[in-house]
């Protein structure tokens, strides 16, 4: 009854409750009056007034009522309308902070914070790190914005070439860190040069009827159980380095006894820097 009532608008709901009202108030006053009075001359303008007056109330209030549902209503639908952007907002923020805004791949934050979650140390899984070589060069040949475009096209050729549950994201500037679950060194060695040879042919044009041959070094590293982040990156870092000294354009898969990559001087003289100040010699 009261689903069926509440789903009249609120007038109907004003009109059935008035005539219940008068009915009631009819019935009473009639019984009422013939028990004390019987029937006389004053009966009927008394059943009158017993009809009009719940009328008389019920109406005015019906039409209140109705005006502050009218309000609820749309307090209501404001309140949804300022949910949904709110939810709209708070999307297009994780979307800022997980993905890189210019390639859309996963952001480097979010790329690790993913691989963490995903790492299986029961089997093997690799890392890999693609560098661009001497993307400098497309910069101060083209211009920045044409480098953001090979940005782009990279961003467009990993994706294409990445099975679904493989991670990648952009790690550095002209940097992307690629992550294959359950994948060995072998299989993880055969996709980099997969990856390595799908760039290097694809077509970049930096201007009209010009093209320009995008090359990638690619650093691999297989993942040991537990074994921390730093040393991963480390790893990949140091094949990276390898594949670079060797004339770029190539797969290095990382190999205990590697000549890692030199840290920078200003690292180094910070390093000292923290030493001293820590140390007892002073
Ligand atoms: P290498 O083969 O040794 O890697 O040479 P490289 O020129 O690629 O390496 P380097 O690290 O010296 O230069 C990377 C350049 O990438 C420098 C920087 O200006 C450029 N870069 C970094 N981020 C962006 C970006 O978002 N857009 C563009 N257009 N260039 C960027
Ligand atoms: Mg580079
Ligand atoms: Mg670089």
């Amino acid at each position: 009854m009261n689903t069926t009532m509440s789903s009249l608008s609120p007038i109907r709901q004003t009109a059935i409750i008035s005539a219940i009202a008068a009915l009631l108030s009819v019935a009473f006053t009639g019984t009422v009056y013939l028990l004390f009075f019987g029937v006389d001359d004053r009966f009927w303008p008394a059943i009158n007034m017993s009809l009009l007056i719940p009328w008389a109330i019920t109406i005015p209030l019906g039409l209140h009522m109705s005006k502050q549902r009218y309000k609820l209503v749309g307090l209501t639908n404001r309140l949804k309308e300022a949910q949904t952007k709110l939810r709209d907002a708070n999307k297009a923020l994780e979307q800022r902070a997980n993905f890189d805004g210019m390639t859309g791949l996963l952001s480097r934050d979010s790329f690790f914070h993913q691989l963490e979650l995903m790492r299986v140390d029961e089997k093997a899984n690799v890392l890999m790190i693609v560098d661009v070589d001497h993307f400098k060069n497309i910069n101060d040949n083209f211009g920045h914005p044409i480098g953001d475009q090979a940005l782009i096209l990279l961003g467009k050729v990993f994706r294409k070439t990445l099975r679904d549950n493989d991670l990648v994201g952009r790690i550095g500037g002209e940097e992307f860190g690629v992550f294959l679950p359950e994948t060995s060194a072998p299989e993880g060695q055969i996709i980099g040069e997969i990856i390595r040879h799908e760039i290097e042919n694809t077509i970049f044009e930096p201007c009209h009827n010009m093209r320009h041959v995008i090359t990638v070094s690619i650093g691999v590293t297989d993942i040991a159980s537990h074994q921390q982040r730093a040393a991963i990156l480390g790893n990949a870092d140091t094949a990276l380095f390898t594949a670079k000294r060797r004339g770029r354009n190539q797969v290095v898969m990382f190999e205990p006894g590697m000549r890692a990559k030199p840290r920078p001087v200003h690292d180094t003289v910070q390093n000292l820097k923290a030493a001293i100040s820590h140390s007892n010699f002073r």
